[in-house]
């Protein structure tokens, strides 16, 4: 299976900023054709970066949707906005677990929702360093997977493992970490791809990739410069 490395802009970028980093960056990657590469941006550049796309070889990816499809959901993006632009759509980030109070429950049924309307989901599981400090970090990835994966098929869906004490810190996990990690979720979901996520730049991506059950990358930070997200990209393929 090719790589999978995807960017998360989070809350970053204006349309301006946005056109031109896809301007640089198409011309950056034009050559590659053996790792899938998706660009998550803010909501107000999915439809200008899917027109500057056109049918290039970079995917588009939302960074949330809500369950439902529509209504009285005011700020939400419904997965029939999205599908209208994008193939993946990142479910269950820290960051929206953390700051906007998102639970297991709540993650399963925008999983769902995502897979009713033909996206594919990047479902982001990963631990806290209080979490990992007292031993548990399997069981939290345990209990993440079997309540977010209720009822879902595995089969079409992407997994991020992002260690939440690895998120913007600039402490990766080793790449031994990370393979322990992703070899444990692989026997409980079954060969699902499974991304890593946590200060991946474009100095990491080749030792972390070189994991046998490390299939790609979600990157933050580095995903904010073509450049250096062209080199994670290249490093992927080694
Ligand atoms: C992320 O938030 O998904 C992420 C991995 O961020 P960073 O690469 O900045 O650690």
């Amino acid at each position: 299976m090719d790589p999978i490395i995807a960017a998360n802009w989070k809350m970053n970028k204006t349309v301006k900023e946005a056109v031109s980093f896809i301007k640089d960056f198409k011309e950056l990657v034009k050559a590659i054709t053996n790792v899938n590469i998706i660009i998550c941006p803010s909501s107000t550049s999915l439809y200008p970066i899917h027109e500057e796309l056109g049918d290039s070889n970079i995917n588009l990816g939302a960074q949330n949707i809500y369950f439902e499809k529509e209504g009285a959901f005011t700020g939400e993006l419904s997965p029939l906005m999205a599908k209208e632009l994008c193939k993946y759509v990142i479910i269950g980030h820290s960051e929206r677990r953390g700051i906007f109070n998102e639970d297991n429950s709540l993650i399963n049924k925008k999983l769902t929702a995502a897979l009713d309307n033909n996206l594919t989901p990047i479902f982001c599981i990963g631990e806290s360093l209080e979490e990992k400090e007292a031993g548990k970090s399997k069981d939290v990835v345990k209990k993440q997977i079997k309540e977010g994966l209720k009822g879902i098929d595995t089969k079409k869906i992407i997994i991020a493992y992002e260690p939440i004490w690895a998120i913007g810190t600039g402490k990766t996990a080793t790449p031994d970490i990370a393979q322990d990690m992703h070899s444990f979720i692989k026997e409980i979901v079954g060969n699902v791809p499974v991304l890593y996520g946590g200060s991946v730049k474009p100095e990491n991506i080749v030792e972390l990739i070189k994991e046998k059950d490390i299939d790609g990358a979600l990157v933050g930070g580095a995903s904010l410069d073509a450049k250096s997200f062209s080199e994670i990209v290249k490093g992927s393929m080694s």
